[in-house]
């Protein structure tokens, strides 16, 4: 069987089971299979593919159809500038959180040698992608997740930030180390029970740690409003992704808090997701 017939064939079995970025998602399967790029793939689609890789390819499409993200199976993610290393105890980067990144980078376009603190790393990706952009800050990155920790250390190498990170397993409620410049997270602000109404994927592969928001959606958002306020310094930033319903109800609690809201950003979709705010 060749290359091309092979993908055919996964493509059709992803098809049947409703996943719209089928022929797509094969030809990536693929790659991962014979560990070449996607063009590798398509120019040498001609090529015979042994028993093994077929075997191996197969059992990719699989857990494909069974609905494991794609980045679960390759794990990897490009976000913003460079490629992240995920695993299945980070939630995978999403373009939406761009913003986060987007609007640091705007709001620190003049600024000198800060500290930067992220609550809640996971893959590194929001924090990892500031420190690259700008090579005279410094980086202070928390989580409970041991793995992701250790996710966030192996994306730091290789986007070559190490030295001006510093990584902390801890809970939001009991770090109390440093004064920041700058704040940022995208906490867990699903409510817990509608988290089974994400999307499939989501739903059943991502790591509920970094999901479930509490009945409310807002418990997690609480403790890292309440956390900021107190380790951020006077007239420093902090901007936090929320669900797209919890624009008001954020606002307040940054207010109560002692925040003035600088901008509420939208994402792709037009919902709102991301809150910049100052401590004052
Ligand atoms: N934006 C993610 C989703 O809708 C949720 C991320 C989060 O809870 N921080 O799947």
């Amino acid at each position: 069987m060749n290359i091309d017939f092979a993908i055919t064939c996964g493509s059709k079995i992803l098809s049947s089971k409703l996943i719209n970025t089928a022929r797509l998602d094969s030809e990536i399967l693929m790659s991962k299979t014979m560990n070449k790029d996607r063009s590798y793939i398509i120019i040498n689609s001609k090529n015979i593919i042994n028993k093994y890789d077929l075997k191996n390819f197969y059992m990719l499409i699989k857990q494909r159809s069974l609905g494991k993200p794609i980045a679960y199976l390759t794990n990897k993610k490009f976000f913003w500038d460079s490629e992240f290393l995920v695993s299945n105890h980070t939630l995978i980067p999403r373009p939406d959180t761009e913003l986060v990144v987007e609007n640091a980078l705007k709001i620190t376009e003049k600024k000198n040698k800060i500290n930067i603190l992220d609550i809640g790393i996971g893959s590194g990706c929001i924090l990892l992608s500031i420190l690259k952009e700008r090579k005279n800050f410094y980086g202070t990155g928390i989580d409970i997740s041991k793995k992701c920790l250790n996710i966030s250390k192996m994306n730091a190498k290789n986007l070559k930030v190490s030295s001006r990170l510093k990584l902390y397993k801890s809970n939001v409620d009991k770090f109390n180390l440093g004064k920041y410049d700058l704040i940022v997270s995208n906490p867990p602000y699903i409510k817990k029970y509608k988290i089974k109404n994400l999307e499939r994927d989501v739903a059943a592969f991502e790591p509920k740690l970094a999901l479930d928001g509490g009945l409310d959606g807002l418990s997690e958002i609480r403790k890292v409003i309440k956390k900021s306020s107190e380790l951020i310094k006077k007239n420093g930033k902090f901007i936090l992704e929320i669900g797209f319903d919890q624009k008001n109800k954020v606002i307040n609690i940054l207010n109560k808090e002692g925040f003035y809201i600088n901008s509420v950003e939208k994402d792709l979709a037009n919902n709102d997701r991301c809150i910049v705010s100052t401590k004052i």
